[in-house]
């Protein structure tokens, strides 16, 4: 029996796993597991996403919780060690960028255990983003490198990467988008009527911790608010901002401050949306995937193809004309569902989840 254990620990890597699981649940002799390192640990940022994923509840549970990047990073190490070190699985797989997928990739690479990360090779080139520290750091030790975009193999043979050791898979992530837009019978665009929707997420350090380049934002989305209804879910870590920044406060009834959304909720809101205004990664990706515009908050993207398949433009928040390029994106008109050519060139399909599993498996055997 192959033994496959998957690290997760943070929101988006619940709908990156979610695929692979299920197609190595289907899979005969492998035994795949899942460890859940707790660096999210509110129910709406992580529980929920098990309900809506239709996932198992996690085989392990570390319940690490927050703390600073060295606190959390070494908590994870820690209590990780002893797991595999009891549960010796042939091979370990990390997703995405956060200080879980460093943490195991870490662990894994000094117990000689194979490691495989999915979503390899992205780079911002911005090494202020601590995700851009341990994407760099989980490439150089994880042993299989599965890639969703062809940005990714580019950065990793640069980086000396051996070719054998990538393979391009598409984006489970979007395999999880589908099958849900699937199960709500959702195939095209439904644009709310009226004053139109801006969806908007803001979590990066880059943006929150700034008191200044908040403040920019926040008078934006202001400005926004005027013409359009906002919805803006709050992720936990921006919420005290928004509470104590003087615009923040004078804004507060202008914009529709919720807790952070299900699943289902927020992609019916991508879904509505005239705009999104994010500096999320997954969100670039979901919203290109989906023909919605969107306005990335941030001076660098680690996903290119976002970019390139024409629904996403990147600006600094310090930029000057935020409202020109808002009403430029709006007034654009973009592919529909999944039907983007430079997205299905790179496979995203709705079957990167199989073609995970499957390398994972070519990969475990031959190790
Ligand atoms: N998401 C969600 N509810 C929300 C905001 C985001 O379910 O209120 C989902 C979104 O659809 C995507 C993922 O969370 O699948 C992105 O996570 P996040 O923005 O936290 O992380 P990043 O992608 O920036 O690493």
């Amino acid at each position: 029996m192959l033994q496959i254990l998957h690290v997760v620990g943070a929101r988006p890597n619940f709908m990156k796993m979610a695929p692979v699981h299920q197609a190595l649940t289907t899979t005969p002799s492998v035994q795949s597991r899942i460890l859940h390192t707790g660096q999210h640990y509110d129910r709406l940022m992580s529980d929920v996403f098990f309900e809506d994923l239709r996932l198992p509840l996690p085989d392990v549970s570390l319940g690490v919780g927050s703390g600073s990047h060295a606190e959390q990073t070494a908590g994870i190490m820690i209590g990780f060690e002893k797991q595999v070190l009891s549960a010796r699985p042939d091979v370990v797989v990390v997703y995405g960028d956060v200080n879980s997928t460093l943490a195991a990739a870490l662990v894994s690479a000094k117990l000689g255990i194979p490691c495989a990360h999915v979503e390899a090779g992205l780079r911002s080139s911005d090494w202020a983003m601590p995700e851009e520290v341990n994407r760099v750091v989980t490439d150089r030790l994880a042993r299989l490198l599965l890639v969703t975009e062809p940005s990714g193999r580019r950065n990793l043979e640069r980086e000396g990467a051996a070719a054998g050791a990538i393979v391009e898979t598409g984006n489970t992530m979007i395999d999880s988008l589908a099958s849900l837009l699937a199960r709500e019978g959702i195939t095209a665009r439904r644009p709310r009527p009226g004053r139109g929707l801006v969806l908007v997420t803001l979590h990066r350090p880059s943006n929150v911790d700034h008191a200044g380049r908040f403040e920019t934002i926040i008078s934006f989305l202001g400005t926004l608010a005027e013409d359009h209804d906002l919805v803006f879910p709050v992720h936990p870590r921006t919420r005290n901002q928004i509470e104590s920044s003087a615009v923040g406060k004078r804004l507060k009834g202008r914009l529709e401050l919720v807790e952070p959304l299900r699943y289902p909720a927020f992609v019916r809101r991508m879904v509505e949306a005239a705009l999104i205004v994010t500096d999320s990664g997954g969100v670039q990706e979901e919203s290109a995937y989906l023909g919605v515009p969107c306005l990335t908050l941030r001076s660098t993207t680690e996903r290119p193809i976002t970019v390139d398949a024409g629904t996403n433009i990147i600006e600094s928040s310090c930029a000057g004309d935020l409202g020109g390029t808002a009403r430029r994106l709006i007034a654009g008109s973009y592919p529909g569902i999944g039907e983007n050519p430079v997205l299905r060139a790179a496979h995203w399909d709705g079957r990167a989840g199989e073609r995970v599993a499957e390398a994972l498996v070519r990969f475990g055997r031959s190790c």
